[in-house]
């Protein structure tokens, strides 16, 4: 008999949801964690075995244990937080996703070229800071989950506020609206987009300085910060979902034609902010699952509409791996990369 599949990933970010679904699909599970999360990953049930490593970096080395494991990754956000782009397509471990898409999802100039093509709607982006002519975000490059991006008022602001730094940065138009992430799903198999879910990030210090009257903020030495600390659920004006998925369906055509023939597929968000006129500005685009999608673990009312059964992002992706093998067409959902 043919020895079953295993899914395996990284310990951290949305792990678990990952696993969970592809026990949910008849798959074996393989967390590789670290000393503090080893416990946690051996705890739940549907983690069938758990590697300890001491440092995530180490994950490269672990590849061929992996194969004899017969097993396939499905990356997360720790995935380009932990690994550089080179291990990345280093890596011949078979790979759930397309790896071309993070040269284009790395370089803000290519993802911004990319979001353009697809009619997408951008903050404006300043070269320097002597043409900024409204409030600005200043974000880090490599930054990692809203950490050290600052909201600067004008030109005079910048000068004083970003002169000690020595990292690279953009500078982008600050859109006041309300930030939504749209989590969809392509499916390469079925030539299908799916928006799976919604959430908010919910961000420390933003996102309470609105509970402190402007009056009482003048005089106070306090600046907006962006860490993400969490998440929450949104559902979306019904006559704003059409345009949602109008904006999937285009990044998902343009991404064939720039990291092509198989481009963007499987799961993927992007961030948006929504203004009064109701239209939707893209902050940025991430090419595979989201934490934010950690709140649908047991499916979201939009995945229930198309599943009447629990769906998460997580279980989506391997169910895509198990309809890919029942039709013999593993190739369709891996990396170019992968060695089968
Ligand atoms: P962690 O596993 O917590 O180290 O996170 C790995 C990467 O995912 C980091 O870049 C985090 O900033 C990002 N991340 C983790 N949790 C969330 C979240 N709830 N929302 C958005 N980004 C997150
Ligand atoms: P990002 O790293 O692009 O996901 O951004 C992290 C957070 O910074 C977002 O969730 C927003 O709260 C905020 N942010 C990013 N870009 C903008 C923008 N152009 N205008 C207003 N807020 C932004």
């Amino acid at each position: 008999m043919n020895r079953p599949y295993t899914i395996a990933t990284l310990g951290s970010h949305s792990a678990m949801q990952i696993l969970k679904g592809a026990r949910d699909e008849g798959f074996k599970t393989l967390a590789v964690a670290n000393r503090e999360t080893e416990r946690l990953y051996r705890s739940f049930n549907f983690v069938d075995e758990v590697i300890v490593v001491d440092k995530y970096s180490e994950f490269m080395g672990l590849l061929p244990e992996l194969e004899k494991r017969k097993s396939i990754i499905v990356p997360h956000g720790s995935f380009v937080a932990y690994l550089s782009l080179d291990e990345h397509k280093a890596m011949t471990t078979p790979y759930f996703g397309n790896k071309a898409v993070l040269d284009w999802e790395a370089s803000r100039e290519l993802q911004r070229d990319w979001l353009t093509r697809a009619n997408i709607r951008m903050p404006k982006q300043f070269k320097t800071g002597a043409d900024i002519d409204r409030p600005v975000i200043v974000k880090l490059y490599g930054a990692q989950g809203g950490k050290g991006y600052m909201f600067i008022r004008d030109a005079k602001d910048f000068e004083a506020r970003t002169a000690h730094l020595k990292e690279e940065f953009t500078i982008q138009e600050y859109i006041i609206g309300v930030p939504l992430y749209i989590h969809y799903f392509y499916s390469p198999l079925e030539d299908k987009l799916e928006i799976m879910s919604m959430d908010r990030r919910y961000e420390t210090n933003v996102d309470s300085l609105g509970r402190i009257p402007a009056a009482a903020q003048e005089g106070m030495d306090v600046s907006p910060s962006y860490v993400v600390v969490g998440n929450s659920p949104v559902s979306l004006r019904e006559s704003m979902l059409a345009e949602a998925l109008r904006m999937g369906d285009d990044v998902v055509k343009v991404s064939k034609e720039i990291c092509g023939p198989k481009g963007l597929f499987g799961a993927f968000c992007i961030e948006t902010i929504i203004t009064p006129d109701m239209q939707y500005y893209i902050m940025e685009i991430s090419a595979r699952i989201v934490a934010g999608t950690n709140l649908f673990i047991d499916g979201s009312p939009y995945s229930y509409l198309n599943y009447s059964e629990p769906m998460s992002t997580g279980r989506r992706i391997a169910r895509e791996i198990k309809n890919a093998l029942l039709t013999n067409n593993l190739a369709a959902v891996l990396d170019d990369s992968s060695v089968l």
